[in-house]
């Protein structure tokens, strides 16, 4: 059974939808328009997304853009025809795959087993290693040089997202987004102050870094530190 949002402004589709995916033994919750939608992303934490793409409020791509902005879960986009270029554009904008209407309940409930089960296998990722730091999604711990480290939820999401990019510079914007799922800017502080704290538990500071680098006024970039 999954959790599914339906973001479709067609009420007709809506109940059709509804009842064919409560019949197969999904919980079904439905939002009329984008950006409902997208702060139904936020609050519900629904395992799949179907997102049609002719909304009344946002266009479907660009509400899909805003739910990557702050989520990862699986998107499956509705078209009303088998248009190419719409279909292009909302894969690039990271939907996990689409469906043309009309399309049958059962051909559906196929592409959603298959979008979960993709993301099941990317949730059992291993141990991330950064120099003698590893971060462990599966047991949501750290270490460092083999001494675990003491965190808090959010320390412990901040570091997870860092060392995902590892070497790279990765905004507050896209940090708040992430680990705080804000996705309208604005807390910077918030990022600043889960730094400090974490750099206090890796044992540095901002005036020596040996983890974790920030940039003024870009981000910050989790690299190892340099020998010697
Ligand atoms: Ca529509």
């Amino acid at each position: 059974m999954a959790v599914i949002l339906l973001v479709e402004d067609d009420a007709g589709i809506r109940s059709a939808l509804t009842r064919a995916l409560t019949e197969r033994g999904h919980a079904v919750t439905w939002q009329p328009a984008g950006l409902p939608g997208l702060q139904a992303v936020i609050d519900e934490r629904p395992d799949v997304v179907l997102l049609d793409l002719g909304l009344p409020d946002v266009d479907g791509v660009q509400v899909l853009t805003m739910m990557r902005a702050v989520s990862d879960v699986p998107v499956i986009v509705v078209t009303a025809r088998d248009d190419d270029a719409d279909i292009v554009k909302a894969l690039d904008a990271g939907a996990d795959d689409y469906v043309a209407k009309p399309f049958g309940a059962d051909h559906l409930e196929a592409r959603i087993r298959a979008v979960l089960r993709r993301s099941a296998g990317q949730r059992a990722e291993g141990p991330l290693t950064v120099g003698d730091l590893v971060v462990d999604p599966r047991t949501r711990s750290a270490s460092l040089q083999n001494r675990p480290l003491e965190l808090s939820r959010k320390e412990f999401d901040l570091l997870y997202a860092l060392a995902q990019r590892a070497g790279e510079v990765v905004s507050k914007r896209e940090l708040l987004a992430e680990v705080w799922r804000q996705p309208y800017g604005g807390g910077d502080r918030t990022v600043d102050v889960h730094l400090s704290w974490l750099r206090r538990k890796l044992g540095e500071t901002a005036a020596e870094p040996r983890y974790l680098h920030s940039t003024r006024g870009v981000g910050v970039r989790l690299a190892a530190p340099e020998a010697g």
